[in-house]
């Protein structure tokens, strides 16, 4: 029997997880048991993709970068890399903006249920306000201060400084390419066999995937707040959930005119890792198995992927900016405001900057909204409006960022022709044919 693919599997592992969960909830011991006896495997799950991230992010960087053998090709992938992030950022924030001025989901919200979501999620909201107080305070130069580790291993201890794990990586990788090749090489040999390890690794993760997401959609289908509000904010969410679609024909669209590589070609080979970011609402958690299929599944090299892809999970969020655009104006709408032309231009700086600045995992497009509010003048105890469906529109939006990473560096690999045939590999490959049974 040919073996189903393995975005078939996650979402069969992905339905049969929610309709257990809707079973469950028909007893009285339903949810705690999936709360105590099924979400940890989720959880289990979550972790073994992000224990591998800060290892994958340094081998692999340091292998691809010092591969290039020649500073210059660095700074000219690194400026495209940079520019078209800013540019698919920039008409996602657009699409954002356009599609909730098109739509104007904040005029159909009622005086009454504003006052009901307000009292209902304001406690959650200051929360978030509270969060975001940091970023707010921060000097202009804190985001590039805080670029640069002063110890390795207190950066690398912590999956929320990716950023200063790539500095790294990307500083000792310059090194190793300055020094002599004879003394270069067995650094490079064994960041290379390392780098490979940590592939097989994901290899063995994905093989639990489609019971990792099984235990995560359990447990969000026992744990998702009552379902009285969502009707209020469905225009909301239906305007977010349209921009995100038009995104990912943005990203079809440039992929097939600047790489020639057919929609099929690219959807197939990104659907995994867009499931596993739906499931975990975590691009830093999904950000191996991207990886792995922008290099296996679609032929891009090492030294491209390495690089864009690391530093594409933490600065760009092209759905959560999107995301960002609509909330802020939905919620100025429903408080009645009209927000002026150069209101929403602001808004599409800010959004840039929030996404850039927002960490790869749950929930942070949202603690970085409050600063697109703030800019803009908008009230962000508005931010209670929003809240109820916050978690569903994150799954979405998270899927959209890990897909533009994806075609970003289809795009970069394409430009600097480092684009090959994929080289599809197995977790059993090199286990003996016997002993495969
Ligand atoms: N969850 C998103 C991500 O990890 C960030 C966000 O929009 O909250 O990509």
């Amino acid at each position: 029997m040919k073996k189903l693919a393995l975005h078939w599997q996650i979402l069969l592992g992905m339905a049969a997880g929610v309709v257990f969960a809707l079973i469950l909830t028909n007893f009285s011991w339903g949810a705690e048991f999936v709360s105590d006896w099924i979400k940890p495997f989720g959880n289990i799950f979550i972790n073994a993709l992000k224990l591998i991230a800060v290892p994958l992010i340094l081998a692999s960087l340091i292998k691809g970068i010092s591969d290039l053998k020649d500073i210059s090709k660095l700074s000219k992938m690194g400026t495209r890399t940079i520019v078209t992030y800013i540019f698919t950022t920039v008409i996602a924030v657009s699409i954002g903006l356009g599609m909730v001025n098109l739509i104007q989901p904040g005029n159909t919200i009622t005086e009454d249920t504003r006052q009901d979501l307000l009292t209902s999620y304001e406690g959650d909201a200051s929360g978030i306000q509270l969060n975001a107080e940091k970023q707010k305070e921060a000097g202009p130069l804190q985001a590039l201060e805080d670029l640069v580790p002063s110890n390795i291993f207190a950066a690398a201890g912590d999956n929320a400084n990716m950023l200063q794990v790539i500095f790294f990586a990307i500083f000792f990788a310059i090194g190793l390419i300055l020094i002599p090749e004879k003394t270069a090489k067995p650094v490079k040999d064994f960041f290379d066999g390392f780098n490979e390890v940590i592939l097989k690794m994901i290899d063995l993760i994905m093989l639990a995937a489609p019971y990792g997401v099984f235990a995560l959609l359990a447990a969000l289908v026992v744990e998702s707040p009552s379902t009285d509000l969502f009707a209020a904010l469905a225009m909301y969410a239906l305007t977010v959930l349209i921009g995100l679609a038009l995104m990912i024909g943005v990203y079809v669209l440039l992929v097939w005119i600047f790489t020639k590589n057919t929609p099929s070609f690219f959807i197939n080979g990104i659907a995994p890792a867009q499931l596993l970011a739906f499931s975990t609402s975590s691009s830093a958690a999904t950000l191996p198995v991207t990886m792995e299929r922008v290099e296996e599944h679609m032929g891009v090299h090492r030294e491209v992927t390495s690089f864009v892809l690391p530093i594409g999970a933490t600065i760009n969020m092209d759905g959560t900016s999107l995301y960002q655009a609509v909330a802020a104006v939905f919620i100025a709408q429903a408080f009645g405001m009209d927000l002026s032309l150069g209101a929403q231009l602001g808004i599409i700086a800010t959004a840039t900057l929030a996404s850039i600045g927002s960490a790869a995992v749950p929930g942070a497009g949202m603690v970085m909204l409050v600063i697109v509010l703030a800019q803009a003048g908008i009230p962000e105890a508005g931010l209670a409006l929003i809240f109820a469906v916050d978690r569903p529109l994150d799954m979405c939006r998270t899927m959209v960022n890990v897909t533009g990473d994806a075609a970003v560096s289809l795009m970069v690999a394409k430009s600097v022709d480092k684009m090959g045939e994929p080289n599809v590999k197995n977790w059993d490959d090199n286990y003996p044919e016997e002993d495969k049974k």
